[in-house]
């Protein structure tokens, strides 16, 4: 997997604003075809 920034400091899989999980999943965000960033999520988000 590429290096994955993200500034969800929160999340039990950051790591110094990098993601340290294995895999990740995206999703499309409450929408049936996503058209910017915003209507994404990422479901392996865990506090
Ligand atoms: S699992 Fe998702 S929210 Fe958590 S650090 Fe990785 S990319 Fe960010």
């Amino acid at each position: 997997m590429p290096d994955v920034k993200c500034n969800v400091s929160e999340c039990s899989y950051n790591s110094n604003l990098k993601c340290a999980a294995p895999m990740i999943e995206i999703a499309k965000n409450n929408t049936a075809a996503a058209n910017k960033s915003d209507e994404t999520k990422c479901e392996t988000f865990k506090r």
